[in-house]
């Protein structure tokens, strides 16, 4: 079964997330639909200990490539034969793509973040303000000083998690960076361009959850982004609709690490709004 569809198919896989309704599967599959590609997106589950190989069968099955997850995004690294540069100076995979018959490792979520941010703003010379210092933030901050960000401020529970990725900006990226251990609510600075949540604060469940912030100092003009897709329209992105700010949610940056995604292994430019659509059905918004 696996051999026929190898042949008649060209594949690429999720690793790392449960089976049912995979909302990256609705969104990828209703593109390839859309654009008449004869390709599959199969959602597979892959525990720790089989991760390596996995790899080794997507490359014997001939797979154009397969997004990972948590908690495959740094493990998988060992597995592949090179990296593209943002993925290189993050340590972290989501992307891998088959490029002349060898496994390269791409980092799309801040890729995707970024796109999304140019369809309101060109990240050069701009001053950041990023909440958050996981995996979404660390994408996020490398991708946007990449784009020409001038200075990045990094607002984080965790004074080491926090200071880690300053350090990483600035030793790695050569990015002005600063680093504000949250405590109470964060007022926004004078001259800031583009406010970023990239923490979990406000995804299903906890949705009435707030991102501890004077809103008082989100100014109309500034752009404001939320990381989180589900539920799309958080307190933040509500928030920041009132006081006039340009706004970016989270299903902007799943959509456009999508179509990089989608780019990537097919070679062909998705429609993004196909896409989105997808996802506000599995939203249900
Ligand atoms: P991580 O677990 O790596 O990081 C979580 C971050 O959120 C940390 O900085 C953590 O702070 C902070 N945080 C969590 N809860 C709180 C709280 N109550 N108060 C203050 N800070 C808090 O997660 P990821 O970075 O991988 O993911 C973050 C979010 O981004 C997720 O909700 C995910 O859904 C979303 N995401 C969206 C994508 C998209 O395409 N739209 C793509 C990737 C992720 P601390 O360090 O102090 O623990």
């Amino acid at each position: 079964m696996a051999q026929e569809l190898n042949f008649k198919q060209e594949l690429t896989g999720c690793f790392g997330q449960p089976v049912a309704e995979n909302p990256t599967q609705a969104m990828v599959e209703a593109a390839y639909r859309h654009h008449g590609l004869d390709w599959r997106y199969l959602t597979i589950e892959v525990a720790p200990d089989d991760l390596a190989d996995a790899v080794r069968g997507a490359r014997a099955m001939g797979f154009a490539g397969f997004n990972c997850t948590i908690p495959h995004k740094v493990a998988v690294i060992e597995h592949l034969d090179g990296l593209g540069e943002s993925a290189s100076l993050m340590g972290a995979v989501n992307c891998v793509v088959r490029r002349g018959g060898q496994l390269i490792g791409e980092n799309t979520d801040g890729k995707g973040f970024v796109e999304s941010l140019r369809t309101l703003t060109d990240p050069q010379g701009k001053s950041v303000v990023i909440f958050g210092a996981g995996g979404a933030a660390r994408a996020i901050s490398v991708e946007v000083a990449l784009a020409g960000a001038t200075r990045i401020t990094i607002v984080n529970r965790s004074i080491d998690r926090g200071t880690e990725l300053v350090e990483l900006l600035r030793d790695k990226v050569h990015v002005a960076a600063d680093f504000v251990s949250w405590a109470g609510n964060y007022s926004v600075p004078e001259g800031t361009d583009v406010v970023i949540n990239a923490t979990s604060i406000g995804l299903f469940p906890d949705v009435d959850a707030r991102v501890a912030l004077d809103v008082d100092t989100l100014k109309a003009g500034m752009v404001v982004a939320d990381v989180i897709p589900n539920p799309p329209k958080t307190q933040l992105v509500r928030d920041a609709t009132e006081r006039g700010c340009k706004v970016i949610d989270g299903l902007g940056m799943l959509v456009n690490q999508g179509v990089i995604g989608i780019r990537y292994w097919t070679g062909v430019d998705p429609d993004p709004a196909v896409m989105r659509n997808a996802l506000e059905e599995v939203f249900g918004e």
